[in-house]
């Protein structure tokens, strides 16, 4: 199967650089699947699972959050707020941030900016919690 470069960094640095068969991230307005010779494009990352295709059929998983993702010639750049390897999310960690964030929505009642926070906190722990499982 054909290949095109992925690179992928966060605010800690450079993540993955390597040639792969596919990419299928989260935008904000959906899922998106990168093979290669895609035409150019770029969107905003939205918060979901991030699955990597690499040249011998293996797949990694990660949650990817945030950020942009664009596609320039048949390389890939994907430049997310967060980006974890399903093998380094702690998942008893992400349920208990799950806890905190719904009892935080439900206290937050009406305030605006605490509503938004924690429905931040509690999209970003579903993500983890999804990712693996
Ligand atoms: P928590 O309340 O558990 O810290 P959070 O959503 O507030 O969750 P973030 O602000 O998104 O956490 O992330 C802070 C740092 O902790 C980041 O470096 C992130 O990669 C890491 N992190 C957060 N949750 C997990 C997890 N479940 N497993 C591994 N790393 C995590």
């Amino acid at each position: 199967m054909s290949t095109f470069h992925l690179r992928i960094s966060t605010p800690d640095g450079l993540i993955f650089d390597d040639e792969v068969t596919g990419l299928k991230a989260r935008m904000i307005d959906g899922d998106v699947g990168i093979l290669a010779n895609h035409a150019n494009y770029v969107s905003a990352v939205g918060a979901g699972e991030a699955v990597i295709r690499l040249p011998d059929g293996q797949t990694r998983k990660a949650a990817c959050i945030g950020g942009m993702l664009s596609v320039i010639s048949n390389e890939a750049h994907l430049i997310a707020t967060t980006f974890e390897w399903a093998d380094d999310i702690d998942l008893e960690r992400a349920k208990l941030a799950k806890e905190r964030a719904e009892k935080r929505l439900t206290e937050a009642k009406d305030n605006a900016r605490e509503v938004a926070l924690a429905e931040a906190k509690l999209r970003r722990a579903l993500v983890r919690i999804g990712v693996k499982s």
